[in-house]
């Protein structure tokens, strides 16, 4: 049984009582954020966002190689000016290496994965570091853009500065 029913259901409740339609496209606070897409992390809800605020790019682990694209269209064309990068304890992409998802998909789908980097790290702290560090020196991110990086605490919700 697909969740989509219930989907249908809950946006049905949420759309009877719906008042936010004439929010402009780009951001009005200006940021992009960058995290997981663990179930269990809720960016409006820990970082106090609301509709129309912010750009939020969601992938595994966070990574910002995985959001440049979204990343430069967020700043060149809807007018944001700071980025802020937030990876978070017991991530996933802590669990496993390139070499251990690659011989996976070579032996359940018989596919060939060599070329493609999952971004998976060993070091949570160090991986907010390089992600910022890759923004910085990215000569697709302006100098005039701000960029920060934070670990969000699974356990107590609250955001550790790293970067
Ligand atoms: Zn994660």
């Amino acid at each position: 049984m697909s969740v989509t029913n219930e989907f249908l259901a809950a946006n049905e409740a949420y759309a009877a009582s719906f008042g936010k339609g004439d929010l402009s496209m780009p951001p009005a606070r200006k940021v992009t954020v960058v995290t997981c897409m663990d179930a269990r992390l809720d960016p409006a809800k820990f970082l106090g966002l609301v509709e129309g605020d912010a750009h939020v790019i969601r992938n595994a682990g966070g990574r910002v190689q995985d959001a440049l694209r979204s990343l430069i269209i967020s700043e060149q064309l809807l007018g944001t000016t700071e980025i802020v990068v937030i990876h978070h304890t017991d991530c996933g992409m802590l669990t496993f290496s390139n070499a251990d998802l690659r011989t996976k998909l070579q032996q359940e789908l018989h596919i060939n994965a060599e070329n493609i980097d999952f971004l998976p790290f060993s070091n949570l702290e160090q991986s907010v570091r390089d992600d910022v560090s890759y923004l910085k020196d990215s000569e697709f991110i302006p100098k005039s853009i701000t960029v920060s990086g934070y670990i969000y605490d699974v356990k107590t919700g609250k955001l550790l500065p790293v970067a």
